[in-house]
């Protein structure tokens, strides 16, 4: 059997690894190590935060090593997952179909989607779990016709405590995350290699023979017939550059910016995070606790279980780039125009529960949702294969996207990785 190396266990690689394994013999390489939640209690955090032992958003990687912190000149924060599952260890679960910017360039992920509605359970049985506040600001946007959708969570959301501890990792395992699709593929014969650091491809004469890797404390190289790259948008574009191939400078991010006031026992930080999501032209927005801001914003100064915030999930213009370790990414005008309308929007929708103006409080620019480096354009709706790089050599992660989704983008990233297997299957094996 052919041999192929996966790069990545996230969204875009487990779900590819999932695919090839049987066709190809597949071989995991996951930088990061076997993903643990943080499981510790907060509240003594919480107490350190009064001392403001907490300056600076890196230093949560030192407390949860698989919450990856980086910042920008200007002071944008970025978080991505650095163990197996990739950043979906770390997400709120959402599960929605985004493909509509795909669909326009040819790429028809219908099968694909319709084969993850088997695989991955969806539900929105986390209603049961609603607080108060969560409740009335439903029942008030459903009044003022903006449409508030309940979010469909991938997992077993019958079974969610409401811990509101998902970023952090889901201890019971209700949420789903690319684990699942690793532990599949392993069980079908596929090998997982955590701590392995892809630095690049080799290529000869046009073709991959295989990657260079960082092991512990040596380098080595693995041989393969495909490689499929799912490092991540800000790490495959890096394998890519090292390699000899330069992406374009359309990163996107999502980025995330919470209003909030002080809503006394309201317990946001105890509920499922983004329970519903309210649509608008360019932007989405939900409650959610953030757990960014309330620690290392000085603005947050409440008590967690006083603080209720609305998320801003913007969907940004293509316009940052990775260089080496260093991430370019500005807001443009036009995306600092919309994020203030949305601003302006969720303090509105805290008047209507009663808070003023004045005392509502934003946090800090973060996002979490990297890509569009390497986006697909009609030239390859066909193969999902770039002609610059070598016929066994692929892409399945966020890179491929044309553009930001301003939404929750895995299932969609695991719709195309498998349509991206099913392409190097046929050409490949
Ligand atoms: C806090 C948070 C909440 C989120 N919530 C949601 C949500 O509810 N729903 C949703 O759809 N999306 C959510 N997202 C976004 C989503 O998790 C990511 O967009 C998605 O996982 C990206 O998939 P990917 O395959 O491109 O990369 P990733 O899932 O990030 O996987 C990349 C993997 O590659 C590994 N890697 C990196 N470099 C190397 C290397 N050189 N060699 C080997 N391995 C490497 C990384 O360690 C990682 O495991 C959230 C993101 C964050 C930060
Ligand atoms: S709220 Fe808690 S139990 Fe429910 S999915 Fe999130 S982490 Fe898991």
């Amino acid at each position: 059997m052919k041999k192929a190396i996966v790069v990545g266990s996230g969204a875009g690689g487990a779900a590819a690894a999932h695919e090839l394994q049987g066709t190809f013999d597949v071989t995991i390489l996951e930088a990061g190590k076997e993903f643990s939640p943080f499981t510790r209690n907060i509240t003594w955090l919480e107490k350190l935060r009064k001392y403001g032992f907490f300056f600076d958003e890196r230093m949560i990687t030192l407390l949860f090593p698989a919450m990856r912190i980086r910042k920008t000149r200007n002071q944008m924060v970025f978080v991505n997952g650095a163990g197996t599952g990739g950043t979906t260890t770390l997400c709120t679960g959402n599960g929605l179909r985004m493909d509509g910017d795909l669909k326009k360039i040819g790429i028809d992920l219908d099968g694909e989607f319709e084969e993850l509605s088997r695989e991955v359970a969806l539900s929105t049985a986390h209603q049961i779990r609603w607080s108060y506040t969560t409740r009335k600001l439903f029942k008030r946007c459903s009044e003022l016709d903006l449409y508030p959708v309940p979010t469909p969570k991938m997992g077993a959301y019958e079974r969610c405590t409401g811990c509101g501890r998902c970023i952090l990792g889901c201890e019971n395992r209700v949420k789903w995350d690319s684990r699942r699709f690793i532990e599949s593929a392993v069980e079908k014969g596929a090998r997982l290699t955590t701590g392995c650091t892809v630095m690049k491809v080799a290529v000869t004469d046009g073709r991959a023979e295989g990657v260079l890797v960082r092991h512990g404390t040596g380098h080595r190289f693995i041989s393969a017939d495909l490689v499929v790259l799912a490092a991540g948008g800000f790490s495959t574009p890096l394998i890519l550059h090292n390699s000899g191939y330069h992406c374009q400078d359309r990163l996107f991010v999502d980025p995330v910016l919470c209003v909030a006031a002080e809503m006394r026992g309201c317990a946001q930080n105890r509920e499922v995070p983004m329970p519903f999501v309210i649509k608008k032209e360019g932007y989405i927005i939900s409650p959610y606790f953030d757990y960014l801001s309330f620690f290392f914003n000085k603005k947050w100064r409440y008590p967690a279980e006083d603080i209720y915030s609305i998320m801003i999930k913007l969907g940004d213009s293509n316009t940052g780039s990775v260089q080496g370790k260093r991430i370019r990414k500005e807001l443009t005008d036009q995306d600092r125009v919309k994020l203030d309308e949305a601003v302006e929007f969720c303090t509105g929708l805290f008047e209507y529960l009663g808070v003023r103006r004045r005392d509502t409080f934003i946090g800090t620019i973060n996002a979490g949702h990297p890509g569009g480096m390497l986006p697909l354009t009609e030239k390859e709706a066909g193969s999902l294969h770039h002609s610059m790089l070598p016929d066994n050599l692929y892409v399945s992660d966020a890179t491929l996207l044309p553009r930001s989704l301003g939404n929750p983008p895995i299932l969609t990233i695991m719709a195309l990785a498998k349509k991206v297997s099913r392409s190097c299957m046929h050409k490949i094996a």
